[in-house]
């Protein structure tokens, strides 16, 4: 069979979902038929962003190319962002790819046949238009914003022993908007991480006295998705360690030292990182496809859109929560598009090998509950009991350790039990070599 012939599945956003199912369908088809394409050239699993903001893991080290991926598991790698399509035609349109330093054109812009496309692009922050916030409030939403505010940390924690000379009474202040699992795990790898950076000399600042975090959330409680005794125990755990957390306070406007609240009342800020709630990218809008008020793609219980060569799963998509209680839509989160790659696995063997998927198959969400870290040691969660189907809170570093175990999962789906192991070995080694936090 040609390149021609072959039923192509492109795959657009190598994901924490995207990229399991390119994997997983490149391993049974290869290269002709299974294409991913991405506006990065590097994978990263993005629930460890915080922790490249930090600082406390480290890009260079942690990041997977793309390109070796595609060759180890046996798909084509586009590197290149989506911008438009032309559904009559099966046709991608991607922009051209410029160096970020020099606008240099590395790839032009493109257009890419699709059979069967899956779209898997996640989503980024939304500012529900609040002023000031895009332009001042860092989100973290990439490896570049995450770089960009750990290089701006790393500038305000070396600089802050001369302003504390000059102003006395200075405090650094870093603001935190939005008191969901992001805002509250950034907030306790932020304390590690400045503990860390006083440590090995960079400054004599002492966590909780000269640097306050303060994690400002709209509703009554951090971590309001998740059951009430899991955000009690993380308030907790982070009011022990110095973080300050106000619950309903709206904020309503973003300055460059401040954020202001709905009430009026101010809050100094050095650093800003917004990560009140999401939206999907806005292309999306444009494709003719039904989106809701997010732009999520709206999908049935077989994730397919109103186009029938057309998916779209992960944070992207609008997709029903079979069995829910209020017809609710699933929540974008990692386990669902793991487990949306899984699923979707079997329609795009069947279209591969020429068959038509007409729907009879529903997506059934299996929760296993939700795993929140509060630091290197400690983490809360709460677990669905596989049989007894009731709730089970757990924390501590049996917490943090499941915790680490949901990334290494992701990385067996898409590496394979034997390059995981070596890459963890490997890991393991080189972290008694190099500082906790990376320092430039
Ligand atoms: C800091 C942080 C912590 C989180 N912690 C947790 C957690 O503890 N547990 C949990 O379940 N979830 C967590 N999440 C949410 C979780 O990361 C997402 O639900 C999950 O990554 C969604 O997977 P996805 O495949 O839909 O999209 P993503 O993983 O976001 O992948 C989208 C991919 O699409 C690519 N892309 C985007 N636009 C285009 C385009 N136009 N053209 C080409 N490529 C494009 C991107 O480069 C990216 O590779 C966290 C998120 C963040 C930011």
């Amino acid at each position: 069979m040609t390149d021609i012939d072959a039923h192509r599945v492109v795959i657009v956003g190598g994901g924490a979902g995207g990229l399991e199912l390119a994997a997983k369908l490149g391993r049974k088809f290869g290269p002709n038929h299974v294409w991913l394409v991405d506006k990065a050239d590097g994978h990263i699993w993005k629930p460890s962003l915080h922790e490249v903001a930090a600082g406390t893991l480290d890009i260079h080290r942690e990041g997977l190319s793309y390109f070796m991926l595609a060759k180890d598991c046996g798909f084509t790698f586009i590197f290149g962002e989506l911008e438009s399509m032309d559904r009559q035609q099966n046709q991608l349109f991607l922009k051209p790819v410029c160096s970020p330093g020099t606008r240099e054109e590395i790839f032009p812009a493109r257009s890419i046949r699709y059979d069967t496309l899956v779209l898997a692009v996640g989503s980024k922050s939304n500012f529900f238009s609040t002023p000031g916030a895009a332009e001042f409030a860092i989100a973290l939403d990439s490896t570049e914003e995450a770089e960009r505010f750990r290089q701006r940390l790393l500038h305000q924690l070396v600089t802050a022993d001369r302003r504390k000379l000059a102003e006395p009474g200075y405090v650094l202040d870093i603001g935190i908007v939005g008191g969901g699992a992001t805002g509250v795990e950034l907030a306790a790898e932020l304390l590690e991480a400045c503990a860390d950076a006083a440590f090995y000399g960079l400054n004599k600042l002492q966590p909780g006295t000269d640097i306050r975090i303060t994690l400002l959330e709209g509703s009554g409680r951090i971590l309001s998705a998740l059951p009430e005794k899991m955000s009690a125990a993380a308030q907790q755990l982070l009011l022990d360690r110095g973080v300050v957390v106000k619950t309903s306070v709206r904020i309503s406007e973003v300055r460059q030292d401040v954020l202001i609240d709905s009430e009026g009342r101010q809050y100094p800020v050095d650093l800003c990182v917004w990560a009140a709630g999401i939206e999907a990218p806005g292309f999306l809008k444009n494709l003719g496809l039904e989106v809701n008020r997010i732009n999520q793609v709206v999908v049935d219980a077989g994730l397919r859109t109103s186009d029938p060569d057309i998916y779209a799963m992960g944070d992207c998509a609008q997709a029903p929560w079979h069995g829910s209680e209020a017809q609710q839509a699933l929540p974008a989160r990692a386990q669902v598009a793991h487990q949306q790659a899984d699923f979707l696995l079997a329609a795009m063997a069947k279209r591969i090998r020429g068959g038509a998927d007409a729907g009879e198959r529903t997506f059934r969400f299996r929760d296993y509950g939700s795993l929140v870290s509060v630091g290197h040691s400690r983490g809360v969660g709460s677990l669905m009991g596989v049989l007894s189907g009731k709730n089970w809170f757990v924390e501590g570093l049996l917490a943090r350790l499941m915790y680490m175990s949901l990334h290494l999962m992701h990385h067996l789906a898409v590496l394979g039990p034997l390059r995981t192991g070596s890459l963890a070995l490997g890991r393991l080694l080189t972290k008694r070599g190099a500082p906790r936090v990376k320092l430039h």
